[in-house]
């Protein structure tokens, strides 16, 4: 049976009107109109047939939804910012939990902390903690969701100064797989807590604490477009910078193509390039200096530099991802950048098979390298660098070459010498194994995992 058939038979066979009637929110059936819209997510690879759709505006509602589904066996998803990467958030003939309409933050500038709605995103908290002048390290696009990435680790332009997004986080309100409302933070649930900070869903979590940090001035970001030709000199000065990069920097090189811009020389439009790019975090004069060997490389035929608020810093790539886009990301963290690992860097981007597709080269020097007392599960923090290989195409036929493509050229990563584990946020499929994504941190988020889901209510969103 094809499976939005299959999706329509079982949402019959539910007593679906019972779990609507009892939702401050909204519930969405395959037979409603809205159906193809709510089961829809920003990567446009993903075409999953819930059995139904629950967009929870309160707690109330989400307790609610894990117990129908342990009263009906359901398969359940949580959905959040709907970016996440495999599709994890929706599933054929389970039940999505949407906390999209949970959206809120509240900061408190005395304490220096913000709670935040699981459906909230980076660019509402970073506007909100920016006009007190705070900040906490979030993603890099402003329409990614707070909940899905801090629960896969999280890494952004102030990782290096302040830790994973999760080594910020200080609580979590969770309703747990076994239907119970439980608030995890250093002195109650500290296993969950620990789990929380890296290790997926460990049952839906309806509010977010975070560290906010000071950062009430400008910062400073460049970037330099180079021929691919440059790249290997400039990834081995990038090695050697990175030895002793100041926290305050977050550099980051990668291989794309030239966009048909009028900021480009025509005759480049569309060739292969290379670019390093950078954040500094700390005053912008110093960053300027800071990074001015990279900027001024003889080869560059483009660039800027320039001090800019921070929100409107994590928004400079808001229009690189469109939503409906065919995507398959991965990343390997690498243990050293070897001359190796830079000439397979040059390797892997002549052989992409889409002009859209990015490999970055991304720091992890710095806060990700001294976890915190309750650190979690997140592997990786002695890599040298991450490398995300990011296929993006628009052609479905085109689908088989590029998760090739980047399967393989993860695959060459790790031959090379890769540290264990991977970033969860950027594992790839949609049911890597826990033992690749956490390594000796497995076992463990097994079993709590196992403590507080005992009946797998969430056992499709574990990796
Ligand atoms: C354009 C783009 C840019 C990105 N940039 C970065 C970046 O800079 N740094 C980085 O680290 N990552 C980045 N990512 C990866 C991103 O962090 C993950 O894709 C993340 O899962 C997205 O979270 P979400 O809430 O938007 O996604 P969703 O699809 O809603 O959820 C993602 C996962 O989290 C689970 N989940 C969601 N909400 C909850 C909840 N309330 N309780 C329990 N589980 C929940 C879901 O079930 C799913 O498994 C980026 C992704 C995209 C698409």
């Amino acid at each position: 049976m094809d499976p939005n058939r299959e999706a329509r038979a079982l949402a019959e066979r539910l007593p679906l009107g019972r779990l609507a009637a009892r939702l401050g929110g909204s519930l969405v059936r395959p037979t409603d109109d809205g159906y193809d819209e709510a089961r829809r997510v920003w990567n446009g690879m993903i075409n999953e047939y819930p059995a139904a759709i629950a967009y929870c505006r309160s707690v109330e509602d989400v307790l609610g939804c894990v117990e129908f589904a342990r009263d009906h066996d359901l398969d359940v998803t949580v959905r959040s910012g709907g970016h996440s990467v495999s599709g994890a958030s929706v599933i054929s003939g389970g039940l999505v939990i949407d906390c999209s309409r949970m959206e809120w933050v509240r900061v408190d500038p005395e304490e220096r902390t913000a709670r935040v709605g699981p459906g909230a995103t980076w660019g509402t908290v970073d506007r909100a903690t920016q006009s007190f002048g705070l900040a906490t390290p979030g993603g890099v696009y402003a329409d990614t969701g707070v909940a899905g990435l801090t629960l896969g680790g999280g890494t952004g332009y102030l990782s290096p100064k302040h830790g994973f997004t999760s080594d910020n986080l200080r609580s979590v309100d969770v309703v747990t797989g076994r239907g119970d409302r439980v608030t995890a933070d250093p002195t109650q649930h500290e296993d969950l807590l620990w789990a929380a900070r890296g290790g997926g869903s460990v049952g839906v979590v309806t509010a977010f604490e975070f560290d906010l940090h000071p950062l009430d001035h400008e910062v400073r970001y460049f970037e330099s477009w180079l021929p691919t030709e440059d790249a290997p000199d400039a990834l081995r000065e990038y090695r050697r910078y990175q030895r002793n990069a100041p926290d305050e920097s977050c550099v980051f090189p990668y291989f794309t193509s030239v966009p048909v811009t009028d900021e480009f020389p025509a005759d480049r439009h569309g060739d292969a390039a290379f670019v390093l790019a950078g954040v500094y975090a700390g005053d912008p004069d110093m960053g300027r200096r800071e990074l001015e060997p990279f900027r001024d490389r003889p080869a560059a035929f483009a660039g800027s530099t320039d001090a800019m608020s921070y929100t409107e810093l994590q928004s400079l790539s808001d229009e690189d991802f469109p939503d409906g886009r065919l995507y398959y990301w991965k990343s390997v963290p690498v243990a050293d950048l070897t001359d190796e690992a830079i000439a397979e860097l040059q390797v892997a981007a002549d052989r992409a098979p889409s002009p859209r597709s990015t490999i970055v080269v991304w720091p992890m020097h710095g806060a990700v390298e001294r976890p915190p007392d309750i650190a979690g599960p997140v592997a990786g923090r002695d890599a040298a660098v991450v490398v995300n290989v990011e296929a993006a195409w628009d052609d479905p036929a085109a689908t088989p070459a590029n998760v090739e493509w980047v399967r393989e050229t993860c695959g060459r990563f790790r031959d090379l010498g890769a540290t264990p584990g991977t970033l969860p946020n950027f594992a790839g499929g949609r049911d890597p194994d826990a033992d690749d994504v956490y390594s000796g941190h497995a076992e463990r988020l097994r079993a709590i995992r196992d403590r507080y889901d005992p009946d797998g209510i969430f056992e499709y969103e574990r990796a």
